[in-house]
């Protein structure tokens, strides 16, 4: 398969989730989470608290997110968050010691909700589930309307070492075109209230490839962003998908178009450099840090072997064998319906929705997420964990991108890394990986 376009698609985790399946559907039916936890070791997990609600619904948005959520349904949804968080407690058991490594909530927006309910929040979190949110990394994202000093503070006092708000442009005309309705005054208040807040990082998330937007006005964004000197920065290219606002407007979605691939290429490489030069490094194709920033969230990279307790109706979880969420949707009134069924779950002890990843796909996904990262993969550390090397078990698909020049020939033998092209080729080379089953099964679900 060649790409055609280097925006293929944003691998943040392997496999997609609308590669998940109704669980009853399959022989082994929905697992009670007391077995599939049983085996799992339990010492270094993570927590992810899912928030499935917006202020706004930004138009290149396709997360699992409502806007517009009444006040009684935020109680509802933290009703049954807490159900969810003592059932799931339950089924990890005591028979072994379980402990939370590094905390998250995400979104959605997890500051629409207010500071009282915040406060409930991270109760949930270390009163049901156990975690103890003042000695681990825990990592919250908010918006500039919502980042508001009584949020901050509570979020601060219960321990967050990491603040990621969503800026996307600090041109207001670009941020308009994104659907994104935002003054930059409004956005460096907020930032002033997060660097009060004194929380050790600050992450601030950027769009390119905006309709107008130019290499000047990028570099604008980008020198606004950095006069605060963010330990973190996220460079995110702009997509347009069938279903979310930008791509109601769009007519032809699936044609390729050049003009803006080139557009977004660009811009990637004048920001990358642009960052490079101010004292940041990159970690990942969209995520740069500053040298000697303090690491107080999860990383751009999904622990390749780490369990991960996800909470909330869009949230995954991960065991060593299965990958499992709630329903999942992007389109408005099916998001209302399965927060509402959320809402009113009983039960939370079986695994509704996922999708095993054993063998061969268990070998993508750590290929995957460690060739997306610009440390790249070592390759002792995954010969120890499958007994095979990287290059035995997808020749063609290496031998392609080594061609392409997307690997960094400079490596060390035992180290497989992207090249900076390879690099900037991430969204176009992580599809290339997916295995003929999970790219069946995501095309099925984007056909429903
Ligand atoms: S991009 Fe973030 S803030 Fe905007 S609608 Fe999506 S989840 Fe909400």
């Amino acid at each position: 398969m060649t790409s055609t376009t280097p925006y293929r698609g944003y691998v943040y985790a392997y496999p997609h989730k609308t590669a998940y399946r109704p669980l009853a559907g399959h022989p082994a039916g929905r697992p009670l989470l007391s077995e599939l936890w049983a085996s799992e070791p339990k010492d270094a997990l993570s927590l992810y608290l899912h928030i499935p609600f917006c202020e706004v619904r930004c138009g290149f948005c396709n997360l699992f997110t409502r806007i517009g959520a009444p006040d009684e349904l935020t109680t509802r949804y933290l009703d049954a968050l807490d159900r969810q968080a003592a059932a799931v407690r339950d089924a990890l058991g005591d028979a072994e010691p379980v402990r939370f490594a590094a905390a998250a909530f995400g979104g959605g927006t997890p500051t629409f909700l207010t500071a009282g309910e915040l406060e409930r929040l991270c109760d949930i979190a270390e009163k049901r589930m156990g975690a103890d949110l003042r000695s681990v990394p825990l990592s919250v994202e908010t918006s500039p309307s919502t980042a508001t000093a009584d949020r901050l503070a509570v979020l601060a006092e219960r321990g967050t070492t990491r603040v990621s708000i969503g800026v996307q442009s600090f041109v207001d005309a670009e941020a308009r075109a994104a659907v994104r309705p935002q003054h930059r005054a409004e956005v460096e208040a907020a930032l002033g209230r997060i660097r009060d807040a004194r929380v050790p990082v600050l992450n601030i998330d950027l769009i390119y490839g905006i309709d107008g937007q130019t290499e000047e006005s990028w570099r604008f964004s980008l020198d606004a962003a950095l006069a605060w000197r963010p330990e973190e920065l996220y460079l995110y290219p702009l997509y347009v998908r069938p279903l979310t606002g930008l791509g109601r407007h769009r007519t032809d979605a699936d044609a390729p178009d050049t003009a803006w691939d080139e557009q977004r290429l660009r811009l990637y490489r004048a920001g990358r450099d642009h960052l490079l030069a101010h004292g940041y490094e990159q970690v990942s194709m969209r995520m740069f840090r500053l040298k000697d920033a303090p690491q107080a969230g999860p990383d751009d990279y999904a622990c390749q072997t780490d369990g991960m307790i996800g909470l909330g109706c869009g949230a995954r979880s991960y065991t060593s064998s299965l990958h499992y969420s709630f329903d999942y949707a992007v389109e408005m009134r099916e998001i209302r319906g399965i927060i509402d069924d959320f809402t009113a779950t009983e039960d939370f002890s079986r695994a509704e929705v996922g999708r095993y990843v054993t063998g061969d796909e268990a070998r993508r996904r750590h290929l995957l997420q460690s060739l997306l990262q610009a440390e790249g993969l070592e390759r002792a550390g995954y010969r120890e964990r499958f007994g095979t090397d990287p290059h035995a078990d997808f020749p063609a698909e290496l031998d392609r991108f080594a061609a392409r020049g997307w690997l960094d020939g400079s490596a060390a033998p035992g180290r497989l890394r992207l090249s900076p092209e390879g690099l900037a080729h991430s969204d176009a080379l992580g599809p290339e990986l997916f295995s003929p089953a999970v790219r069946a099964a995501m095309s099925a679900y984007e056909a429903k």
